[in-house]
């Protein structure tokens, strides 16, 4: 169970004020992202992250083949982009194996649900459980299946490589 640490209220929806306990009935929950052990639960991502993640794999991929040394216009992708390119690297002679970092992707996906017209919950959302306490960004949206095609076509624009 989670609360806002500021309001010391239990979060519900936006819109259609649901409480968390009853979110698997709720039609607006995006996702909530976990941000201090880098999980995402729930909602409309469930099972779809793996469709970002794949997208900007093979866009790295493709990229530490060739010799493109042009950077992405993001910030934020082109800083996961060094990130894996460093970590491919680093592991010469060895097969080339890499992963995303799990935060910079976190906050990629979260920055493109936000762009595609997610609403984050307000204020700082946390377990109640002291012994385990997670901070959470919780989204919602009038159709979250919208918001998921929209973000996945960002991120589909920005890693494109020009040929
Ligand atoms: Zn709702």
């Amino acid at each position: 169970m989670t609360f806002d640490v500021d309001t010391g209220r239990k979060p519900s929806c936006p819109f259609c004020d649901l409480p968390e306990e009853d979110w698997e009935d709720c039609p607006h929950l995006v996702a909530v992202f976990d941000r201090t052990f880098l999980d995402c639960y729930g909602g409309e991502i469930f099972d779809r992250d793996g469709e970002f993640r794949d997208l900007v794999e093979a866009a790295f991929s493709k990229r530490l083949k060739g010799a493109e040394s042009v950077a992405f216009e993001k910030a934020d992708l082109e800083r996961l982009w060094q990130q894996s390119k460093y970590e491919q690297a680093s592991q010469a002679g060895e097969e080339s194996y890499w992963d995303l970092n799990d935060r910079i992707f976190q906050e990629l996906l979260i920055e493109r649900l936000l762009a595609a017209g997610a609403r984050a919950l307000p204020g700082r959302c946390e377990d109640s459980t002291p012994l385990a306490s997670s901070v959470y960004t919780i989204l919602f949206a009038t159709f979250p299946r919208i918001v998921i095609l929209k973000a996945l076509q960002l991120l589909v624009e920005e890693t494109i490589l020009s040929e």
